[in-house]
């Protein structure tokens, strides 16, 4: 039976591990149960059931006298009715459908005749409603499953033509996905459980039309050889498009694309595809881990056995393959009556489908002929009947009557396939090459290592011996030293012990004096509580002892404390004394330098006033002292108007001192308890009055209080005329003059004018005044305080300055009053002549000095310009005197000022007409 006896004629290839089929991956069939087959038609051997599941040792393969390294696997077969198409369902209306299903039962009955039928038992029986999905599950999808593990598989399909079979293998689902064939499905589940970087998935889509094998995939490749391997009887078809697929979209356009050739390639051979074959052939290649861990053998080619360890897993690939076959039309077979190329095509067709239904008829029958070269179709379903395949049949029949015939034929030849026992085998080889690859790689590292090791190994060879002469020596000292060490340590050791034998003698007399003790101190406390109870009286002294020194203590304490504080009070005392008399120290050291500097002042002063004082005598006293002229004029001390350098050279002097002492310090001299001092100072001050710079600074320093004083309190003539002049000089100022009236000036100036004999001092009184009388504001204070009867007063000295004087405070006063009346605040008659200024401006009117006659002249012109005055004017002589004074007076405007007023004023007019004075 060369179909089926090819592995056991070349025996096991060294290559291929057979293993036994997982009882999982036979589940599907193995679940089935015994086929049941008409009695005339039972298979001689036993159809398998669970028992079919067979180790390779076991029972069933030999029974079977198959290869005992597969497992026994009979072809499955499946019969599926297609429902009435709509020409049987018109036609066939009045019949009955031949076949009548029993799928529980997996039962199909065909009827003969009106009354007769046969029952036929098969692995599944599916219904005109059977839906695609179970069809698979049931028919195909344990292959699969198979394929995957690494076995062989075939589906494939066999009826009449419009039965089905391209309905049940081919159908892609684009419409509605519960359509999708075996084809479409078998593939989505390889897709799902092949890993795309390990395994490999090629297809090939092959028509075998007319005994020629054509690629549907490339049609130009219509001859395909079919080769066989001598050594493994593997069939290949070299030439064969391989479409390596990576996913589902591609399969289904790969399938759509030979669906085209193949309808292509029928229209221009006028055929039609039910009269040719079509196979898909699926290829898997899985690598597969070697979980064999320990060392195993495996045998090369030559039948020598090679050793492998498991540091070396030879790693093995599972290469299995799926047929998938739509068979053409079973109605061909016995049709052979046609002519010309039909009768041509219908042998050919024949001859495959005849040639299987052979081959089959031989493996049922266990014949030991298989004609397996009979025809290409047995020749490429080699492995699927009676091979290492597992293969499942669906045969596909239509329910009209009127094809009985075929519905029978079909029956049968499914009923014989399933007679068809198996072995089926695990498709694994070891992967040579791969090991051969690793194992080279290693090799090559072992030698090399080798060689670095040979050489390492030499070089290292002297070196090793001079190491281990050396290591020997050392060897040698440790021992020594190790013994003497031994030595030591035994030595140490009786010590220790010697030691430790003391020691404990020592405890052992230490314990017993400690026990002596312990009794003692008990024997002592027992003592010491009965004297405590003895004693007890004694305590209350002691209490009172201790408060007692408690007390001491404390008086100790605040004495401390005491004598603490006096010695701070002491400290502080000392501290005070000391900064005290320092003070005092300090106070001494600075009067003695005001004293040296008043000292010195007093040289400087005195040496001033002796430089004065010469000079003026120098000059001599008979010089007439002239004012400068003008109403406010300065009055000076003693000053020539020729000695203009000399005073000028004074002044500078003065100035000098000025500037280096300081005016706060002249000042402060005229309170000296010193006349001489007190004189020089001011005349040093009456000085820097004369000029107006120091006017200002003087009376703000406090000098204008200061010369008032010493007018009123000194009894020093000199003092006062000077301080006078001072005054005076200081009174050329308005400001001045309301600081002077304001401070009482006017009432001291008019005393000094009452007591003064001196001409020199009424003089320099009588100027002051004079000044005073220059302001419109002070009139009337003025005149109140006595100022114009002082004046008047001074007239009594007859010496020509202070007449002067005198004279020229009459005329400020009554200009300020003729001011006053023009300007119609004052009325009233005048109070110079009210004071009875009057008579004494008559008598001196014609002075023969000019100084005093131009001020009285002008002073009348004053008081004659206001009605108010005429009849005093002309009660008091005056008259005359104004017209006098109007003919005769040297001065333009004093004259015409006389004029002016004799003619203005009625009363004159009237008494100069009474006397007949024409004017
Ligand atoms: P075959 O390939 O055997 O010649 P087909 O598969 O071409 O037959 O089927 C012939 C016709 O019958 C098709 O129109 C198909 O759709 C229909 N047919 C076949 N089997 C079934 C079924 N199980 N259910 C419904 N229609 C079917
Ligand atoms: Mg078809």
């Amino acid at each position: 039976m060369a179909f089926a006896s090819h592995n056991s004629k070349n025996g096991l290839h060294a290559s291929r591990l057979d293993r036994p089929l997982s009882v999982n991956s036979m589940k599907s069939l193995a679940s089935s149960p015994t086929a049941l087959t008409p009695t005339s038609t039972r298979p001689k051997s036993a159809a398998p059931g669970s028992s079919s599941v067979q180790r390779r040792n076991g029972t069933g393969a030999q029974k079977s006298g198959k290869d005992d390294s597969g497992v026994s696997g009979r072809v499955r077969v499946a019969v599926r009715l297609r429902p009435r198409n709509a020409e049987e369902l018109a036609a066939d209306a009045d019949f009955a459908d031949c076949v009548e299903l029993l799928p529980e039962l997996k039962r199909l009955k065909l009827r003969k005749n009106n009354w007769d039928c046969e029952t036929y038992q098969f692995d599944e029986v599916l219904t005109e409603t059977a839906s695609q999905k179970r069809v698979y599950e049931v028919v195909a999808k344990p292959v699969v499953e198979s394929v995957l593990e690494g076995y062989n598989g075939t589906v494939m399909a066999y009826g009449q033509t419009g039965t089905g079979k391209t309905f049940t293998l081919g159908r892609l689902g684009e419409e509605d996905c519960a359509d999708r064939g075996i084809m479409v499905r078998a593939m989505e589940d390889i897709l799902a459980d092949i890993s795309p970087e390990h395994d490999t998935l090629t297809v090939s889509y092959l028509q075998l039309y007319m005994e020629t094998v054509q690629d549907l995939l490339a049609p130009e490749r219509d001859n395909i050889a079919i080769v066989e391997d001598p050594k493994t009887g593997d069939v290949s078809l070299p030439g064969t498009t391989l479409v390596e697929l990576k996913d589902q979209k591609s399969f289904l356009e790969l399938l759509q694309t030979g669906e085209a050739n193949r309808f292509a390639s029928n229209t221009k051979l006028n055929t039609e595809s039910s009269r040719s074959h079509a196979l898909l052939l699926v290829n898997v290649k899985r690598s597969a881990k070697n979980k064999q861990e320990k060392d195993f053998v495996i045998h090369n080619e030559n039948g020598n056995s090679v050793h492998v360890s498991k540091g070396h897993r030879v790693p093995t690939i599972r290469k299995s393959k799926l047929l998938i076959v739509d068979l053409a039309g079973s109605e061909r077979v016995d049709k052979s009556g046609s002519e010309g190329h039909q009768l041509e095509e219908a042998k050919a067709i024949n001859l495959s489908l005849t040639s299987l239904g052979k081959c089959i008829n031989a493996l049922a029958e266990n014949s030991p002929h298989v004609p397996t070269r009979d025809s290409k179709l047995t020749r490429l379903l080699r492995d699927s009947f009676g091979g290492t395949a597992r293969t499942s049949l669906i045969i596909t029949i239509g329910p009209s009557p009127r094809h009985r015939g075929e519905t029978s034929s079909t029956i049968l030849f499914g009923q014989r396939a399933m007679k068809v026992e198996n072995m089926v085998k695990l498709k694994e080889e070891f992967d040579y090459k791969s090991l051969c690859r690793r194992l080279e790689a290693e090799l090559d590292k072992l030698i090399a290592d080798n060689e670095r090791q040979a050489q390492a190994i030499f070089d290292g060879e002297e070196d090793m011996e001079r190491k281990l002469e050396e290591a020997g020596t050392r060897v040698a000292e440790a021992e020594s030293k190790v013994a003497a060490a031994l030595e030591v340590i035994s030595k140490e050791k009786q010590r220790q012990q010697k030691e430790l034998v003391e020691m404990m003698q020592n405890l052992q007399i230490e314990r017993a004096h400690r026990e002596r003790l312990e009794l003692e101190l008990r024997e002592n406390v027992q003592d010491l509580q009965d004297k405590k109870k003895i004693l007890e009286p004694e305590n209350i002294h002691k209490e009172e002892l201790s408060d007692l020194k408690q007390m001491l203590e404390k008086e100790c304490e605040l004495r401390q404390q005491a004598e603490r504080e006096l010695d701070a009070f002491k400290r502080e005392e000392k501290k005070l004394t000391n900064g005290i008399t320092e003070r005092l120290e300090q106070e001494l050291l600075e009067r003695e330098k005001l004293e040296d500097e008043i000292k010195s002042l007093k040289q400087q002063l005195l040496q001033v006033h002796v430089d004065a004082e010469e000079r003026s005598r120098t000059i001599g006293k008979g010089s007439s002292a002239r004012s400068s002229g003008g109403s406010n004029s300065t009055i000076s001390l003693h000053t020539p108007s020729n000695m203009k350098d000399t005073i000028n050279g004074q002044r500078a002097t003065i100035a000098k001192l000025f500037e280096q002492v300081g005016l706060q310090k002249i000042l402060s001299l005229l309170e000296s308890e010193d006349v001489d001092v007190r004189v020089h100072a001011v005349k040093v001050v009456a000085n820097l009055a004369a000029e107006e710079v120091n006017q200002e600074k003087i009376v703000e320093a406090g000098g204008l209080g200061s010369l008032l004083t010493l007018l009123q309190s000194s009894e020093d003539e000199t003092i006062r005329r000077v301080a006078a002049g001072a005054i005076a000089n200081l009174a050329m100022n308005e400001t001045n003059q309301e600081l002077i009236m304001a401070q009482g000036g006017i009432g001291l100036l008019a005393r000094t004018a009452d007591d003064a004999e001196d001409p020199q001092t009424l003089r320099m009184v009588a100027g002051a005044i004079a000044n005073l009388c220059g302001n419109d504001k002070l009139q009337i204070k003025l005149r109140e305080e006595g100022g114009i009867r002082a004046l008047l007063g001074m007239v009594r000295s007859r010496h020509a300055d202070v007449l002067a004087q005198v004279a020229r405070g009459i005329a400020n006063f009554a200009k300020c009053e003729s001011r006053g009346a023009a300007q119609g605040y004052r009325t009233g008659r005048s109070l110079l002549i009210e004071d009875g200024a009057l008579p004494w401006i008559v008598a001196n009117a014609n002075n023969e000095a000019s100084s005093i006659r131009r001020h009285i002249e002008l002073a009348l012109c004053h008081l004659a310009q206001h009605e108010v005055n005429a009849k005093d004017v002309v009660s008091g002589g005056a008259l005359w005197e104004l017209i006098r004074i109007s003919r005769e007076c040297s001065r333009e405007d004093i004259r015409s000022l006389a004029q002016r007023t004799l003619n203005a004023s009625p009363t004159f007019q009237a008494e100069l007409r009474r006397l007949h004075v024409t004017y």
